[in-house]
C-alpha cells in the first residue's frame, strides 16, 4: 500500500492538533509556577517565565487561527507586564486576583472543543494548494530537438549531451507534438522548414501554446531569417532564434538560462523560535514556497547550525528564553563570516520604537505575528535573493560562476572536518585542462575562455548537487567528491572526461577539441588539507607526466 505525501494543509492542522492537545498541561504548569509567587513574591524569574509564556501562546494561537485564545493570551502578557515594571508587593494580591481568573479562562479555552479542528478560521490563501515537490537536487533537463535533417539531429544531440541535457529528437513535428502532450520536455529545439510546410516549426509550437496555455521554452532554429518567420516564432513562444549552423556552445548557455529558473537552488532559511510548532509553521509556509528551512528551538545552538545548514536568512523570533532575539543577532553580526547574513525578526513585538530599535541593530526586515503567508514568502524572498547575489560577487568566479579559489579552499576545509566527525570518504581531485596555452596561441584567448567556460558547465551540471566544484586557476579546477572512493571518483571524472573532449570548438582558425587531466587523492590517507590537495596534485602530474588526457589517483 502506498501513502499519500502530506499535504501542506494537512501539516499544519497536525501542528495545530498538537499544539492543542499540549495546551492544558501547558496551562497547568504555568499555573502551577504562578503559585510559586504566594510563597516568594520577589521571585522575577517566575513572572519572567509566565511572560514569556503567554507571549508564546499568543503567537501560536493567532497563526492558527484561535483568535480568542490569542486575545486572551495577550490581556494576561500584558497583566504581566504590569508587574514586571513595578514589582510592588502591595499589588500583588490584586495582581495574583486577575490573574488566577486569565488561567481560569484560558484553562476553559484549552479543553473546550470550541478550539477544535472545525473552527479553524479561513486558512490563508497559500494552503489552498499542495505542497510543492521539494527534491530537485539534481536533476535532469530533457529536451527535444525536432529537425527533418538526420544530420542535425544525430551532431547536435551528441553535443549537447556531452554538457548533460538528455536529448530526444524527432524528425517529425507531429511525433514531436505527441511526445510533448504525453510527457513534457524542460525545453524544446524547433526547426521552422519542414519538407511539407515552409512554417511547419512555428505552427507546431503555436498549436501546443493554444491547446495548453502551458509554456515551454522554445529555441527555434533556421535557414529561414525573414520578419515573417521571425514574428511567427515569437508569437509562437520562442525564447530564442537561431539562424543555421548553429553551434551547440551557443544553444547551452541559452538552454541554461531558460530552464534555470526551475532549476535553482532554493533559498535555504534557518528559522529560529523557542515555541517549536510555530517555527515548525513558519517553516511550512516557507517551503510551500519551495525554500528548504531548518528549525531551532534552543539558540545557543546557532552557531553550529549556521556553519552546518548555510542559510541565506535567518528568520528570528524576538522574546526567547535563554537570549533575546536582539542579542542572538548581535552575536551573528560579531563573526566576520555571518556579517551580511540576513536576519529577519519575527514577533508579535508591536510597538514601533521597540521594532525600529531592534532594526537598527541587527535585522534587515521585522514581521509581527501572526503572519500573513504571502507577506513572509516575499519578505524572505526579496532579502535572500539579495544575499544570493552579494555573496555570489565575493565567493564565485566571474568567467565560469564556479567557486573561486578562497571559497573552494574554505570548503574543502569544512567538508573535511564534517567527513572526518562522520566518518564518510572524501575524494579531492584537480583537474588541468591540456596544453591550453596552444589553444589560446592559436585560437586567441577569447576562444580559450569558452573551452574554460564548456568545461565548468560540465563539472558543475554533471557532478552531483552535493558535490563542490571550483575553479582553481586559470585552466585548474578543484573538485569535492563527497562519500565515494578514490575508484569510484576516477570512473565518474573520467566519463566527464569522455565527455569533455567530444566537445567541439569552432574558431576562425578551424574547428577543435581539447582534453583534461586530473589527480585524485583521497582524505583517508591524508587528514590535513594540505597534504590532501599536494596529493592531488601529484597525481595530477602524474597524469601530465604519462601523457595526459587521464584520471590519476595517488599512489
Ligand atoms: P599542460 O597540458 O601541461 O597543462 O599545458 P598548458 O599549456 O595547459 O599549461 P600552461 O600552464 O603552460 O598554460 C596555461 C595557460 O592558460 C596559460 C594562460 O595564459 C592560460 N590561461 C590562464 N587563465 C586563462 C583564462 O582565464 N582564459 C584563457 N583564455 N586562458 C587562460
Ligand atoms: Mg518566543
Ligand atoms: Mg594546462
Amino acid at each position: 500500500m502506498t501513502t499519500q505525501p502530506e499535504t501542506v494543509r494537512e501539516k499544519i492542522l497536525r501542528l495545530r492538533t498538537s499544539f492543542m492537545e499540549q495546551l492544558p498541561e501547558r496551562i497547568r504548569q504555568a499555573r502551577e509556577q504562578m503559585h510559586l509567587l504566594y510563597g516568594q513574591p520577589d521571585n522575577l524569574v517566575v513572572i519572567e517565565e509566565l511572560h514569556r509564556f503567554f507571549h508564546g501562546i499568543k503567537g501560536t494561537g493567532r497563526s492558527f487561527g484561535m483568535r480568542e485564545l490569542g486575545v486572551a493570551a495577550a490581556q494576561a502578557e500584558s497583566w504581566t507586564a504590569r508587574l514586571l515594571e513595578s514589582p510592588e508587593k502591595r499589588q500583588l494580591a490584586d495582581w495574583m486576583e486577575q490573574m488566577e481568573k486569565y488561567f481560569d479562562l484560558l484553562t476553559s479555552m484549552g479543553d473546550k472543543s470550541a478550539l477544535s479542528l472545525s473552527s479553524m478560521e479561513a486558512a490563508p490563501s497559500a494552503w489552498q494548494a499542495e505542497s510543492m515537490p521539494q527534491d530537485i537536487s539534481h536533476p535532469e533537463r530533457r529536451i527535444y530537438l525536432c529537425d527533418d535533417d538526420p544530420l542535425i539531429l544525430e551532431q547536435l544531440s551528441y553535443q549537447l549531451q556531452c554538457f548533460g541535457f538528455k536529448m530526444e529528437t524527432f524528425r517529425d513535428p507531429e511525433e514531436f507534438l505527441a511526445a510533448v502532450r504525453t510527457h513534457p520536455p524542460d525545453a524544446a529545439i524547433m526547426d521552422i522548414i519542414f519538407p511539407d510546410d515552409p512554417d511547419a516549426g512555428t505552427n507546431a509550437m503555436a498549436a501546443l501554446q493554444s491547446e495548453s496555455g502551458a509554456h515551454i521554452p522554445t529555441i527555434f532554429l533556421s535557414g529561414r531569417s525573414d520578419f515573417a518567420a521571425r514574428l511567427a516564432a515569437v508569437r509562437a513562444g520562442g525564447d530564442a532564434y537561431f539562424l543555421k549552423p548553429v553551434r551547440a556552445m551557443d544553444l547551452v548557455s541559452v538552454l541554461d538560462t531558460v530552464t534555470a529558473k526551475q532549476h535553482s537552488d532554493p533559498f535555504r532559511i534557518l528559522v529560529v523560535d523557542d515555541e517549536p510548532t510555530l517555527a515548525e509553521y513558519h517553516a511550512l509556509i516557507l517551503q510551500e514556497a519551495g525554500m528548504v528551512t531548518r528549525c531551532l528551538h534552543e539558540p545557543t545552538q546557532i552557531l553550529n547550525q549556521l556553519r552546518e545548514f548555510r542559510s541565506d536568512l535567518v528568520l528570528m523570533d524576538m522574546y526567547m528564553p535563554t537570549c533575546h532575539g536582539q542579542e542572538l543577532a548581535r552575536i551573528i553580526r560579531q563573526i566576520p563570516d555571518y556579517v551580511g547574513l540576513p536576519i529577519v525578526f519575527l514577533s508579535g513585538e508591536t510597538d514601533r520604537k521597540k521594532q525600529d530599535s531592534a532594526m537598527r541593530i541587527a535585522a534587515e526586515g521585522f514581521i509581527t505575528k501572526p503572519v500573513i503567508p504571502e507577506a513572509l514568502i516575499s519578505a524572505v524572498t526579496i532579502r535572500a535573493e539579495r544575499m544570493r547575489s552579494l555573496r555570489a560577487l565575493m565567493t564565485r568566479d566571474s568567467l565560469t560562476g564556479l567557486f573561486n579559489h578562497t571559497t573552494t579552499a574554505q570548503m574543502l576545509d569544512n567538508a573535511m572536518a564534517n567527513a572526518q566527525r562522520q566518518g564518510d570518504l572524501l575524494c579531492f581531485c584537480m583537474i588541468d585542462i591540456d596544453r591550453f596555452k596552444s589553444v589560446n596561441d592559436t585560437h586567441g584567448h577569447p576562444v580559450g575562455d569558452q573551452v574554460i567556460m564548456a568545461l565548468a558547465r560540465i563539472l558543475q551540471q554533471r557532478l552531483r548537487h552535493s558535490d563542490v566544484v571550483g575553479r582553481f586557476g586559470g585552466e585548474e579546477f578543484a573538485v569535492i567528491l563527497h562519500n565515494v572512493s578514490p575508484e569510484r571518483a576516477a570512473r565518474l571524472i573520467n566519463i566527464l572526461r569522455l565527455d569533455f573532449s567530444r566537445v567541439q570548438f569552432h574558431s576562425t582558425r578551424g574547428s577543435f577539441t581539447c582534453t583534461f587531466s586530473a589527480g585524485i587523492a583521497s582524505l583517508s590517507r591524508h587528514p590535513h588539507s594540505d597534504a590532501l590537495r599536494e596529493a592531488a596534485d601529484n597525481a595530477l602530474y602524474q597524469a601530465k607526466n604519462s601523457g595526459r588526457n587521464r584520471v590519476v589517483i595517488e599512489e
